[in-house]
């Protein structure tokens, strides 16, 4: 375990500081002391000084191995465009990563930024009036993103308008998520609130007796407050697990209770899981009109699925796609993995020589992430996954590849201790988007979250200050509270909404 000592660095933004040194060193404990600790090892320290009459700030950095100074870095920002404190830690940030990029000869494609929604960024500089060339100036200048990352981020947002362009006005209106916290059997890498069906976690029945309870007060609110649906989305856990009666009384009790589901623009159904995709649940999909679904295949190896716990063969999927495809289901999303135990270039190269042949009209390519309550992260030593540079070199290729098979990127996201550093990017052929993947990335909306696990996610009309509200994980517990939970929802909704109105 590596130890780094940095100094100088202000409280509120160790945390960040903290985050850039854990792109170098996965392994490592940073440190934040007043004064050099006596022991040997790395160390940094940061010095900020004024430039007299001119409104500029030098940030300097030096890095001390066993004592002995090695490098120094320095930059020079204004200080008359932001607040003194976001300057100086964009410029603690910036020296940082380039003293941390020179000692360990590894370059950083995403630079000082390591958020989850580096497009948010982007929108907002886009908001303030910036254009395209001032935005890709200031994140190669000042944020230190690659080329490619860029025209990356350009490309989503330039999509995501062109597919809603009504996105800075989106507010208005909400979007629903309901999570079905079910599985037939549970995948290593999985930490989604997700039991498997068969198991002793709650009855199915009396979870959705409360769900539909959930819907119906939530329906009537949204009736009585007059506020549109502009996408609904059944997540989980895969929403297909329960039986085809079970799913069909859900979206019965849908269309009864919310406002204009006729009108929604999107209704998506997670189908996640080949083998709970039946002709019966199609049949009930396709009578209630829904738009997408998923069918996920992760991986096109065999030994692959088996190894990460999913009880669906590769031909299952393919069978399951047809099968749904044929039945008039033709916006399928699939989810492919990189980096999953034992694959490297070859077989990824193989997942996608499959993909290739089934042409789904929307593709998400997620990098392994190792989230700390999934088997494989407790397991770690059991599960083999490929190095940074091979991890890299299938990302490049999943890129080209996509651009090969017409498919546009259109939301990205990254997330901790995720692979190489690198993003999970959803490509879509064009008009195939999925509109709810961009409400909750760009949280342009308030996401009214019901059912299992669901977070509720509330978006300030005027701030853009974001508040979350989470539903039980499991559904022993939701089964007994989902009736306090649905009116401290209400509540909050109704404080956010007549905030609106008072203030717009
Ligand atoms: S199908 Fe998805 S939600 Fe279900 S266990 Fe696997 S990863 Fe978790």
């Amino acid at each position: 375990m590596k130890v780094i000592e940095l100094l100088g660095v202000q409280e509120s933004f160790q945390r960040s500081c903290e985050r850039i040194v854990q792109l170098f060193f996965e392994e490592s404990t940073v440190r934040f002391p007043s004064k050099p600790a006596k022991e040997e090892g790395l160390a940094i320290s940061f010095h900020t000084n004024d430039l007299e009459d001119t409104n500029q700030m030098r940030i300097t950095g030096e890095l001390f191995e066993n004592k002995t100074k090695v490098n120094a870095q320095d930059v020079i920002f204004n200080i008359n465009e932001q607040p003194r404190k976001k300057v100086e830690k964009q410029g603690v940030s910036f020296v940082l990563l380039k003293l941390l990029e020179e000692y360990t000869g590894m370059e950083q494609p995403w630079g000082v930024l390591t958020g989850i929604r580096p497009t948010k960024l982007y929108h907002m500089m886009r908001r303030e009036g910036k254009s395209k060339e001032e935005i890709a100036e200031i994140l190669q200048e000042k944020y230190l993103l690659q080329p490619e990352k860029i025209q990356l981020l350009q490309q989503i947002v330039e999509r995501q308008l062109t597919v809603v362009p009504d996105l800075d006005r989106i507010g208005e209106e909400v979007s629903i998520y309901i999570g079905i916290p079910f599985c037939p059997t549970m995948c290593a890498y999985c930490t989604f609130p997700a039991y498997p069906i068969n198991g002793r976690n709650g009855s199915v029945e009396e979870f959705l007796m409360g769900l539909h309870y959930e819907m119906e007060k939530t329906g009537q609110w949204l009736k009585d407050n007059n506020i549109r649906i502009t996408t609904i989305y059944y997540g989980g856990g895969t929403p297909t697990s329960i039986t085809a009666e079970q799913m069909d009384a859900l979206y019965a009790k849908m269309y009864k209770v919310f406002p204009a589901v006729e009108n929604v623009r999107e209704l998506t159904v997670e189908a996640g899981r080949p083998d709970t995709i039946e002709p019966a649940k199609i049949d009930v999909l396709n009578k209630w009109n829904v738009d997408r679904i998923s069918v996920n295949p992760q991986s096109f190896t065999d030994d692959t699925l088996k190894a990460i716990g999913r009880r669906h063969s590769v031909e299952e999927t393919i069978t399951k796609y047809h099968l749904a495809f044929k039945m008039g289901l033709t916006n399928i999303n699939m989810d492919l993995i990189i980096g999953l135990p034992g694959e490297g270039k070859e077989e990824f190269s193989h997942t996608l020589e499959v993909t290739k042949e089934l042409q789904p009209a929307s593709l998400t390519v997620h990098t392994l992430s190792y989230k700390r309550a999934s088997q494989m992260t407790r397991y770690k030593e059991k599960y083999k996954v490929a190095g940074r540079d091979e991890i890299h070199e299938m990302m490049e290729m999943a890129s080209h590849w996509m651009k090969k098979e017409g498919y546009v990127p259109y939301y990205l996201y990254r997330q901790k201790n995720i692979l190489g550093n690198l993003e999970n990017v959803g490509y879509a052929k064009p008009e195939q988007e999925s509109l709810y993947n961009i409400m909750i990335m760009e949280e342009a909306q308030t996401i009214i979250g019901l059912g299992c696990g669901a977070s509720s996610k509330w978006v300030d009309p005027i701030t853009g200050k974001i508040d979350r509200y989470a539903n039980p994980k499991d559904p022993q517990t939701y089964i007994s509270k989902y009736e306090e939970y649905t009116h401290k929802k209400i509540e909050q909704l109704t404080e956010l909404f007549s905030r609106k109105r008072t203030e717009v």
